[in-house]
């Protein structure tokens, strides 16, 4: 299996190179961010739940997160892998990945970083929150709070994953086309 982390701020891009992965080596997507909505969309529970954070740019707490998280990984049938894009967010979500993985006698092989500024995630969040309707995305106020979030709970992932060499920054800031083929250069050489 090849388990990838696709890690990076909010606006960094992950749905759109995670989209080009998925397609060229195959992979589960796991998006917390899409399930996420996918149950706000059908007026689940979890989603009545999910929004109340996610309206405010908080994140949504961590058991309730690793326990979507955890079913959806029991759903996939015989997968060739997954990419973990926006999962996870803090250092206790990190770990509970670690032992789910562990139990089904795999491991997380990589942490790909796309490495883009501030000041760019807040024009491009502003721009999607145009077009994409999401309600945390038009609020600057709502998108600074995510950005603080990422900062304070999200950066020491970066540190977890980077203590055990599985951490590869790339540049985030480009042609798409160009990320996506930073991003294979790594797994192909992995
Ligand atoms: P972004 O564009 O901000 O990276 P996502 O679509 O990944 O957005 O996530 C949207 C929101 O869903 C986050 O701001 C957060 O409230 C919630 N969320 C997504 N993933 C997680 C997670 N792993 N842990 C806690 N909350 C999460």
């Amino acid at each position: 299996m090849l388990n990838i982390v696709l890690f990076g701020p909010p606006g960094a891009g992950k749905g759109t190179q995670s989209a080009k992965l998925i397609e060229k080596y195959q992979l589960v997507h796991l998006s917390t961010g899409d399930i996420f909505r996918a149950n706000i969309k059908g007026g689940t529970e979890l989603g009545v739940l999910a929004k109340s954070y996610i309206d405010k740019g908080q994140l949504v707490p961590d058991e309730v997160t690793i326990g979507m998280l955890a079913s959806e990984v029991n759903k996939a049938t015989d997968p060739k892998g997954f990419i973990f894009d926006g999962f996870p967010r803090t250092s206790a979500q990190a770990a509970a990945l670690d032992e789910l993985l562990q139990s089904k006698g795999t491991s997380i092989h990589m942490m790909l970083a796309l490495e883009v500024e501030e000041e760019e995630l807040r024009k491009r969040l502003l721009i999607r929150g145009k077009d994409s309707g999401r309600a945390d995305d038009q609020d600057p106020v709502v998108i600074q709070k995510r950005i603080d979030v990422y900062n304070a709970e999200t950066m020491p992932v970066k540190d977890y994953y980077s203590a055990q060499n599985k951490y590869k920054g790339i540049q985030g800031i480009g042609e798409i086309d160009h990320i996506f083929a930073a991003l294979c250069a790594e797994i192909d050489q992995a």
